[in-house]
């Protein structure tokens, strides 16, 4: 596979450090993690497998790649001069201004003399007798540090798919989380992309722009509403910035982390009529916001069943070849795979160069030198697009050697996969914690605004064992089995366990079937958090060296 980033600059190892905290990645949990541990006075490094910060938005430069989340509330929130003096260009930012952003927030707060770049954190180990995590990396640093913070991000970890054949393929493959920084010219060559989520949905359109032809290799078709994307005004941007916080206070009470109108009302109350106009209404605005066309459509299937029939009847209006609409309409619930927006990904396969082929029917049998063969027949390539998405939630830490007390494994904690208390630390590991680890909403919401409160509620917690002289953090293992079972029954009140999807790791062969996020959306999350501060801290142990402490 072609690599993303050039050559490391080299540097000598640094061996013996010893700092107060250990942050894992500079995307934006380590970035404001940072910023709050200097504000704390304590001493931090962060390191960060990349050349430069953003974490996603430093990877992923495919075409196309743009959030899908208003950049007006997917942006920091911790500053309101922040918030004041950057502009976004567009309602959806492309990857690039992003990434700007990025480096704004990382020269502005001045964050860049903390973070060691291009270098991969390989293990921590808890030392039990120094109280203290000792992390090595891939250059060779060993150092300590008495807290270590894994802000590794939910959707860093690419998953790469192990066909027969691949090393033989003569031209180039690449994966669209590892896209390189010299950008790809698709312009006159024969492309294949396998995979059909949110990445795939994001560039097919743009290389189909360039490509002479281009070959989508789908397993499952994916429910997508349109962008709609749009320039922002100066006056927009004005109407927004006159009472920012407002906007921000009622994103963080939303389960979504941000916020849009949402219509509470039953869609199976709903008469035909006003269903269909509720839909057609809420599509013409596009975006996220059309799943919260009614209250129900999560939670009763025969709800759900009438905004995917409202969705794949769209399809059937935009693509003109019968066969193609009908293998592009998914069959799945809506809504609970990740919901992509695209801007004209089904009016591309209504181009005359642009071929879908159902690897359901006849699955990819190898990689040849010339292109991929499936059960059918050979297509000839000159460039592969694994747009193949990521092993979600638990891949980068599970890729760390972590071991804690008694020099047990996270890997074989999290065998049958991940669990903790509030998705913020496992029992068995004290003093390290997960920025939007599993087990919080996340993934299932404005993440931005997910690791902020994780962040600020970290750094209470450290200022808090600061000042009281706490030197041991642990979460009990019965905070953890009941939190787990709230996680188990919210998710079993809804449809999203019932979809295969990376929130259950259905993506990744061999990765338990377990729904990872907290779907009881940030708002509620956020209450629970400050309820358990509330109440001491309850279900961690505290210990300090003279004496033992809450609890
Ligand atoms: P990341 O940005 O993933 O950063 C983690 C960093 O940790 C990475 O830079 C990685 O290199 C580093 N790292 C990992 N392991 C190690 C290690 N062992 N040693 C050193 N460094 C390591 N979310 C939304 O809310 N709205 C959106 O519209 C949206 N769009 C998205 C579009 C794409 C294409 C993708 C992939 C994700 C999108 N997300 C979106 C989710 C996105 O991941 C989060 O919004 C957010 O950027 C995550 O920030 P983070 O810092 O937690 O993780």
């Amino acid at each position: 596979m072609t690599a993303a980033t050039g050559t490391r600059p080299d540097r000598p190892a640094e061996v013996g450090s010893v700092f107060d905290a250990i942050v894992v990645g500079a995307g934006f949990a380590g970035m404001y993690m940072l910023h709050r541990l200097r504000g704390l006075g304590f001493s931090a490094r962060v390191y960060e497998a990349g050349g430069g910060v953003g974490g996603t938005w430093y990877w992923n430069r495919y075409p196309g790649a743009r959030c899908d989340v208003e950049s007006m509330q997917y942006s920091f929130s911790f500053s309101e001069e922040l918030d004041q003096e950057w502009n976004w260009s567009e309602k959806y930012a492309p990857q690039s201004e992003i990434l700007s952003y990025a480096n704004h927030v990382a020269d502005r707060f001045d964050l860049r003399r903390h973070i060691v770049f291009d270098t991969r954190l390989t293990a921590a180990t808890f030392d039990e007798v120094e109280n203290c995590w000792r992390v090595e990396t891939d250059r060779g640093d060993k150092v300590s540090a008495k807290f270590c913070i894994m802000a590794v991000g939910c959707l860093s970890a690419p998953n790469r798919p192990h066909f027969k054949g691949l090393e033989d393929f003569q031209g180039p493959i690449y994966h669209t989380g590892e896209w390189p920084h010299e950008g790809v010219d698709f312009t006159g060559l024969r492309v294949g992309v396998i995979g059909t989520g949110s990445s795939a949905i994001q560039s097919i359109p743009i290389i189909a722009q360039q490509a002479s032809a281009l070959t989508v290799f789908q397993r499952t078709a994916t429910y997508s509403v349109p962008a709609w994307n749009e320039k922002l005004t100066p006056e927009y941007r004005q109407s927004i910035k006159a009472d920012y916080p407002a906007l921000r206070a009622k994103a963080r009470a939303r389960p979504t982390g941000f916020y849009f109108p949402f219509n509470m009302k039953s869609a199976l109350e709903a008469s035909p009529e006003e269903r269909e106009k509720q839909y057609e209404e809420a599509w013409a605005k596009g975006g996220l916001p059309f799943l919260g066309s009614f209250g129900d459509l999560l939670f009763e299937k025969s709800a759900n069943d009438t905004i995917a029939d409202f969705a794949r009847r769209k399809i059937r209006s935009i693509v003109k070849d019968p066969k193609t609409a009908e293998l592009l309409c998914p069959d799945n619930i809506f809504g609970c795979k990740r919901l992509c927006v695209d801007t004209g990904y089904f009016e591309t396969y209504n181009l005359p160069h642009v071929d879908l082929v159902n690897i359901r029917a006849t699955p990819i049998d190898k990689i040849t030198p010339e292109g991929i063969r499936t059960t059918d027949k050979d297509y000839p390539l000159d460039i592969i697009v694994f747009a193949t998405g990521f092993d979600a939630m638990t891949g980068s830490l599970l890729k760390i050697d972590i071991a804690g007390r008694d020099g047990v494994k996270l890997q074989d904690t999290w065998s049958a996969g991940p669990v903790n208390y509030l998705g913020l630390q496992v029992p068995g590991f004290p003093n390290m914690f997960t920025i939007t680890g599993p087990g919080s909403p996340s993934v299932l919401a404005n993440v931005i605004l997910a690791i902020e409160q994780h962040v600020e509620w970290l750094g209470d917690l450290l200022r808090h064992a600061q000042a009281q002289g706490i030197t041991e953090i642990e979460a009990h293992a019965t905070a953890q089995e009941s939190w787990m079972a709230g996680v188990r029954d919210s998710a079993d009140r809804t449809l999203y366990p019932r979809a295969n999807s990376w929130y259950t790791g259905s993506n990744v062969p061999g990765k338990p079937r377990v729904f990872m996020p907290y779907i009881g959306g940030v708002g509620r999350y956020r209450q629970i958090c400050e309820q358990m501060v509330a109440d001491g801290y309850k279900g961690f142990r505290f210990e300090a060296k003279t004496a033992a402490a809450a609890e």
